[in-house]
């Protein structure tokens, strides 16, 4: 048996449904599934309130994934077995939402400013169920307008950081973060060690995480043993995940190309 503790749904970027992921992970006999979406519990909210929730051989953990604030590199943090309805979890997120929603308008002015032929109800045609806006679904409006090949071109040209149509937005500290994900009874995780791009920043911190997420598709062996070694250091939780976006996006095409054993998955996950 296997698990994948790190998957998105199209209540933020990724393209499948709750439904359709859990359909899949049964479908291939995943133990256990993470869901974290970005900046949003709201798919999760979903399987909960429809009774999608709890499932006897598929077992669901809470999650949800952070970008936090960093000025040169990446830094996302995973919160695991996270009480959704906490007031400080919902303050945050509502308020990355907001900044979110600004950011949104200023890349369409900025593509407008470029020509591109694009309007904020093109994107929002192609955002499914997510309250968040991200690049992700401009981009993907882009292409579908047939004015780029593919997502990366359109990143590369146009929306990656520091290109013509970028915008920042706020980010919440990386204390904030963690903070908020324990006050929500969770335990957070430093996603990814491998793309933050930074070793002495991701010991930095494993001192605030409970968890790094040590097996990644990106992590090659040497890797792994390395991280492995960073999380023995820093007494963490060992996690990892496929980082699932749907068919044709980031690292995998198919749920289940890259699991994890479930002794390992099995620790962040709580009877509930
Ligand atoms: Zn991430
Ligand atoms: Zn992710």
């Amino acid at each position: 048996m296997a698990s994948d503790l790190h998957t998105h749904t199209n209540f933020s970027d990724g393209s499948l449904t709750p439904e359709e992921l859990l359909d899949k992970a049964k479908n291939i006999g995943l133990k256990y599934l993470a869901i974290t979406d970005h900046d949003t519990v709201d798919g999760v909210k979903y399987i909960y309130e429809n009774g999608i929730y709890p499932e006897k051989k598929l077992k669901i953990i809470f999650g949800v994934e952070f970008s936090a604030l960093n000025p040169d590199y990446d830094v996302h943090i995973v919160g695991y077995n996270i009480d959704i309805y906490n007031g400080a979890l919902s303050d945050m997120i509502n308020e990355i939402i907001e900044a979110r929603w600004i950011r949104f308008t200023e890349i369409i002015k900025n593509l407008q400013n470029k020509k591109y032929n694009i309007k904020e109800a093109d994107v929002l045609q192609v955002t499914g169920s997510s309250r968040s806006i991200g690049r992700a679904h401009i981009a993907r409006a882009l292409v579908k307008k047939g004015m780029f090949k593919n997502l990366r071109e359109v990143f590369e040209k146009m929306l990656g950081k520091g290109k013509p149509a970028y915008a920042p937005r706020y980010f919440p500290e990386v204390d904030e973060v963690v903070d908020v994900i324990r006050q929500a009874g969770g335990k957070a995780m430093l996603a990814h060690p491998g793309i933050v791009g930074s070793d002495s920043l991701v010991e930095e911190l494993c001192r605030k995480v409970d968890a790094l997420e040590v097996y990644y598709p990106t992590h090659k062996p040497i890797d792994i043993q390395k991280y492995l070694g960073i999380a023995k250091k820093f007494n963490l939780m060992v996690g990892g995940g496929s980082d699932f976006h749907g068919i044709g996006s980031k690292y995998v095409d198919n749920l289940g190309d890259y699991t994890i054993p479930d002794e390992i998955a099995e620790k962040f996950f709580i009877k509930q």
